[in-house]
């Protein structure tokens, strides 16, 4: 009965090194015929050269200075290294170092990204960590008045990659890089309601008969997105605590910040403090995405209070409002990262 046995099938049972040979491919891009070090993630191997990472990886430096043993596997007399990376890592590095992708802030993509980050943080590769931080900064800015601007930056992105904000937010937790969060939080909510938050985000699949994919939010970033997202709430709070709903004189009255002292218009301003305290409570956090006004104006006018002759204010009024509306949401925002348990008190990993 043995003879029977197809010698091919043994040969590959029996002889694993064999059988890898037979599988393993070589990458279509990175291949050269005067590259010097073979690399293999997985089952694709690189024929690179070993000057070009040395140049950049201080790890590969290290790695290559040290003397190579007898018997270290070769293809094609170039010794071969295998890497515990993905065959994309791999790839965007190839493609990285040969200069055939440069990241900026238009034309980001988080696969390049997200290899520049974890490449650079594990071979050392410093041009990588310093780019790929830049960018991330630069889109998700530490001051409210960054963000008002890159914020349109970032739904830009989101037309042409619609993942990338909860790819970012993943990766932020992945590689220790809190400074970005407070940021891409704020877009998230202003973006996805609380049920794309919860359970993900649908990508319709661009094959025929591909199932669609969802994204979602790692368990430790979504606990913190869900607790930053309630203290959305204490910017309608505050405006209302400020405005003085629920504050009397010792007569028993009503005591409001407007009508102010100053107030030219008591009637108009009166009727206006009714429908504002109205606008603040739709404004405040519930299912929906969530507004993050960007002045007082901004609120006057989604909740429809403008007069047809203009502000619903007079003008000493809506300046104190103004004043009430831009000191809370200051505040909203320097309180925010006390609402991100897993990150308090914590730096980003370069720093
Ligand atoms: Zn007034």
């Amino acid at each position: 009965m043995s003879n029977e046995t197809p010698p091919a099938k043994r040969k590959r049972t029996e002889d694993p090194a064999a059988e890898d040979a037979e599988t393993t491919k070589r990458s279509a891009r990175f291949w050269f015929d005067d590259g010097n070090v073979v690399l293999q993630a997985g089952n694709t191997q690189f024929r690179v050269h070993r000057s070009h990472l040395v140049l950049h990886s201080e790890i590969m430096k290290d790695c290559f200075s040290c003397p190579q043993p007898d018997g270290v596997p070769a293809v094609e007399g170039c010794p071969l290294v295998h890497l515990p990376d993905s065959v994309q890592d791999i790839e965007n590095l190839c493609a990285l170092l040969y200069g055939l992708y440069h990241i900026d802030v238009q034309g980001i993509d988080t696969s390049y990204l997200g290899t520049m980050i974890r490449m650079g943080r594990k071979y050392d590769i410093s041009f990588f960590k310093i780019s790929a931080l830049k960018c991330l900064r630069d889109l998700f800015p530490r001051t409210l008045e960054e963000w008002d601007v890159s914020h349109l930056e970032v739904k830009k992105i989101i037309l042409r990659s619609p993942p990338f904000l909860f790819e970012v937010v993943n990766m932020a937790y992945e590689n220790h890089i809190p400074s970005i969060l407070p940021a891409a939080f704020l877009s998230m909510y202003k973006l996805y309601n609380l049920g794309t938050l919860t359970s993900g985000l649908k990508l319709k699949s661009n094959l025929p008969g591909e199932p669609d994919q969802r994204i979602m939010l790692e368990p430790l970033a979504l606990i913190d997105c869900l607790n930053g997202r309630t203290s959305m709430g204490s910017l309608t709070q505050w405006m209302l605590d400020d405005i003085g709903l629920g504050t009397w004189n010792l007569d028993g009255d009503a005591i409001y910040a407007v009508p102010c002292y100053d107030c030219t218009d008591k009637p108009m301003c009166s009727k206006g403090l009714t429908e504002l305290f109205a606008a603040l409570v739709r404004l405040g956090v519930n299912s929906r995405q969530i507004q993050i006004p960007k002045t007082f104006l901004e609120i006057c006018d989604t909740y429809r209070l403008l007069e047809e002759e203009g502000n619903p204010f007079c003008d000493p009024c809506m300046l104190v409002l103004q004043e009430i509306f831009d000191k809370n949401r200051i505040a909203m925002w320097d309180e925010f990262p006390a609402n991100l348990p897993s990150w308090r008190d914590t730096k980003d990993f370069d720093t």
